[in-house]
């Protein structure tokens, strides 16, 4: 783990454990996993339970904490997911030590424990089609239909599924299914399927296989197999539960841990189901798995998140069983205040408007002493550069400044953040199209370092760059990416696409920023005074020319916008 301190909150998993820990169950020992199948690359939502799972492992003594991936599906599943799943978490903070599983490597202990379900009568082997399983599934309010070959003798069942296994049928021609209770009130118990005839290559097992495990099947003995106390799952598991303890109570597992559910996180404005964030990635919706406008770690990370931001997030939202969905602003807070603390403060200017300081010497430049973090004197300063040109921000000027615009305008004089005070004189036009080209100012040289000796105060301080030092750079802005808060709530499901804000992200080609900005590393974090946090794009920056990506504003814009609208 890192640095920083996150407080732990108290929930009712760490309440639970805070029991069995006082009842010595399991000899004391606290044993969680991350069981992640890789079908996908991680999201936000997976750092919750990443940081549930591996912190409730580290602040118990001796805890320990897996990270299993859940590979029963080789048409979905395949390396690169592995890989990105290992660098999300350990980008997040957190450490597996030699503890890295994969269910794959349990398959034969999986066949072993099925062929035990078998000769006991608790599994047998069904030639129904899958649509016809589901017809004799029954419905909530129906008890389901006995399929005729659960009445096949065990000796029987066995030879099947020694054939299933040795490839001699179809896809699709049997399947293995528990025998548990077709009129089980849950649906869950109605003699599942526990393997199905798939010809696919595994990442792991390669041609190994032609029968793979289920899920249900294979997560509770997964867990058993690592000896895992408190198997910690969301909410759509809990009526699993009968099932995993069900398949736990017949088999002669080492130990049986204790199926544990929490709410899932959902955050408004996206979306975090591993087939939704997929559909975007394909259908070029959004520029990769790591677009920085997506919720997954590896996006997050690129627009510049940080893991104690996400950490503290994950904290802060506490682990309950009620279904919410949480504000984005709250997840948007988390990354201010961290970014708060620990970036330096620089300028730049997005939308330039070039100033002429008429009484400044021309060939002159100066450089001017700029603290990087005022609240923190430790981080130190730099110099930057002060000439006759510069570019202040378009929005900065009004020609005709309402009340309360403090900025520059005709005749009025601003402070130059670290500079001087400058007054704008004239205004400077295109002929032809009558657009403001330029301002002319004048500078008060008895203000250097932004005040003066006369005690004369100005209203509004203005960021800055010197037009002939600048560094020109791409700036990226990025909004929300749904426009609904709740782009895949049920009742709107299948048009969830159909939210996308167009708008979620705007391209600055040429925004100007200080010149010590060119040796700005990869993935470095800046507040740009004024602009919000910065960060240099990962993935698109090149030597001396960094890309700079939004991460967040310094205030929450989406709050300003409803005070407005009350104003
Ligand atoms: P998705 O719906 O995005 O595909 P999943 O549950 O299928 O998610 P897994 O790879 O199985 O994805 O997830 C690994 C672990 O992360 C599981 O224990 C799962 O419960 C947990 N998890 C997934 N999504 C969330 C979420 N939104 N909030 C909290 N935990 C989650
Ligand atoms: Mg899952």
């Amino acid at each position: 783990m890192s640095d920083t301190n996150i407080q732990t909150s108290p929930n009712f998993i760490r309440a639970m454990i805070a029991v069995d820990l006082e009842n010595n169950k399991n000899d004391g020992r606290i044993h969680t996993r991350f069981p992640p199948e890789p079908n996908g690359y991680l999201h936000i939502g997976h750092a919750k339970s990443i940081c549930l799972n591996f912190g409730i492992a580290a602040e118990n003594e001796g805890g320990l904490c897996n990270l299993r991936f859940d590979d029963t599906n080789p048409d979905k599943e395949n390396i690169e997911y592995v890989e990105s799943i290992k660098n999300d978490v350990r980008w997040l903070g957190f450490d597996w030590q030699d503890r890295l599983f994969y269910a794959s490597d349990y398959f034969a202990q999986l066949y072993e424990y099925a062929v035990l379900l078998i000769r006991d009568g608790k599994a047998y082997v069904d030639n129904l089609s899958a649509d016809e399983i589901r017809l004799h599934r029954g419905t909530l309010t129906e008890p389901g239909k006995n399929s005729r070959s659960r009445e096949r003798s065990p000796t029987e069942n066995l030879d099947l599924f020694q054939r299933m296994r040795a490839g001699e049928f179809r896809e699709g021609e049997y399947v293995l299914r528990a025998r548990i209770d077709m009129a089980s009130p849950n649906m869950n118990m109605r003699d599942p399927t526990l393997y199905r005839i798939r010809r696919a290559h595994h990442h792991r097992t390669g041609d190994q296989w032609c029968i793979y495990p289920m899920y249900d099947y294979t997560h509770c003995l997964s867990d058993a197999l690592e000896g895992i106390t408190h198997s910690i799952c969301t909410l759509e598991f809990e009526d699993h539960r009968p099932l995993y303890d069900w398949f736990l109570d017949q088999l002669p597992v080492p130990c049986h841990p204790r199926q544990i559910e929490f709410a899932r996180l959902n955050l408004n404005y996206t979306v975090t189901s591993k087939r939704k964030l997929n559909e975007l990635v394909t259908k070029g919706h959004v520029s990769g798995w790591d677009d920085p406008r997506l919720p997954t770690l590896i996006g997050m990370r690129r627009r510049g998140y940080t893991p104690e931001a996400i950490r503290d997030f994950c904290e802060r939202i506490r682990v309950t069983k009620n279904d919410t969905i949480i504000d984005m602003s709250v997840l948007e807070n988390c990354v201010r205040e961290d970014l708060d603390r620990r970036t330096r403060r620089v300028m730049g200017v997005l939308r330039p408007l070039r100033i002429v300081i008429e009484n400044y010497p021309e060939g002159v430049t100066e450089d001017l002493d700029a603290p990087f973090h005022p609240g923190n004197p430790e981080m130190g300063s730099r110099k930057v550069p002060f000439a006759r040109v510069i570019y202040i921000e378009q929005e900065d000027f009004m020609e005709l400044p309402p009340k309360k615009f403090y900025r520059l305008a005709p005749g009025r004089e601003v402070r130059l953040r670290y500079a001087y005070f400058i007054r704008c004189e004239r205004v400077i036009r295109n002929e032809t199209t009558g657009e403001i080209t330029e301002l002319r100012c004048t500078y008060d040289p008895a203000t250097r370092g932004g005040n003066a000796p006369d005690g004369r105060k100005v209203k509004g301080t203005l960021h800055w760059v010197s037009a002939a030092h600048a560094l020109e750079a791409e700036v990226r802005l990025y909004d929300r990416l749904f426009t609904e808060a709740e782009p895949d709530s049920s009742q709107h499901d299948r048009d969830w696409i159909s939210f996308l804000n167009p708008d979620s992200v705007e391209i600055i080609r040429q925004a100007f920023v200080e010149p010590g900005l060119s040796r700005a590393t990869v993935e470095s974090r800046f507040q740009f005074e004024r602009l919000g946090y910065f960060c240099v794009d990962n993935r698109d920056s090149t030597d001396g020319a960094p890309v700079f990506n939004r991460t967040v504003t310094l205030r929450d814009s989406w709050a300003r916008l409803n005070e407005d609208k009350r104003d």
